[in-house]
């Protein structure tokens, strides 16, 4: 379902919305994890103003340790909703477990599938049957490029045909940066299935100061949009603080982006 060859045109998928695919650049920002309402609601009208088109924020969190914030769950994602009321942004953030679908449905625009659960069969399949919104699916830590695209599968064979892929770098030798970003993976993406890829250079790279370049690149490679991690104290994030940008770098980075891909 997901392979290009029975279906020659890019697949352009609609949040609430936005769309993302064809010439359409999807502008995901926000923090790794939701706080407090101040928090997303401050940081979510910057993103906004900058020029992003989705706000992001972790209510559930797939944190490697289980002494780590482990997110605030269901008030999380009510903070979300009224950061959406104030500024119009689509929401998107991860579900980690099936019971919560009827909730995501509800309140968020846009279902995130962790690296993590990326090979979680039951939960794509789940995701499939009962999830009303569009799917966003992140490449798992070590998954080659048919394992992701499988995964795919399983969500859109499963009812929902909805699916946007992320990039969010893979494991290599290399451990000086979290992860290393492998762009090759736009156009592999776009040569073997229709779907929209975006690229979070935020995970990939573990550093903020990375995700400049790497954005710029990625936009000049043809993908279909950046998931960028953005707060307004990265100093004090209860995750993820070292890789995210502030508020006035994001702006600047959206202005550089504009000159390089067409921003609709
Ligand atoms: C995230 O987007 O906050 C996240 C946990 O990403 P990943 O699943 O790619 O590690
Ligand atoms: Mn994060």
């Amino acid at each position: 379902l997901a392979n290009r060859a029975f279906h020659p045109e890019d697949s352009i998928i609609d949040v609430s919305g936005v769309k993302v695919g064809g010439d359409h650049l999807a502008l995901i920002a926000g923090p790794c994890s939701v706080e407090s309402k101040e928090q997303v609601i401050a940081i979510a009208r910057e993103a906004k103003a900058a020029g992003a088109n989705m706000l992001r924020g972790g209510a559930f969190k797939p944190r490697t340790s289980p002494y780590a914030f482990q997110g605030m769950g269901t008030a999380g994602l009510d903070i979300l909703v009224a950061a959406k009321k104030e500024t119009g942004l689509p929401i998107v953030s991860e579900l980690m477990s099936a019971d919560y679908i009827d909730e995501f449905n509800e309140k968020v625009d846009l279902v995130q599938i962790g690296a993590r659960n990326m090979q979680n069969f039951d939960l794509l399949k789940e995701v499939g049957k009962r999830c009303t919104k569009p799917i966003l699916l992140k490449r798992g830590l070590s998954a080659t490029y048919e394992e992701w695209i499988m995964s795919a599968e399983y969500i859109m064979a499963s009812g929902n045909p909805n699916v946007i892929l992320c990039e969010r770098g893979i494991r290599t030798f290399e451990s000086y940066t979290r992860n290393t970003l492998d762009l090759q993976a736009i156009p592999v993406i776009k040569r073997l299935t229709h779907l929209p890829i975006i690229i979070d250079p935020s995970h990939a790279g573990g550093k903020w100061w990375l995700v400049e370049p790497m954005a710029k690149a990625a936009v000049a490679a043809g993908c279909d949009g950046l998931m960028i991690e953005v707060h307004n104290d990265p100093e004090h994030a209860l995750c993820d603080g070292p890789q995210s940008l502030k508020p006035q770098k994001y702006t600047e980075l959206l202005r550089q982006i504009k000159g390089i891909g067409e921003i609709v």
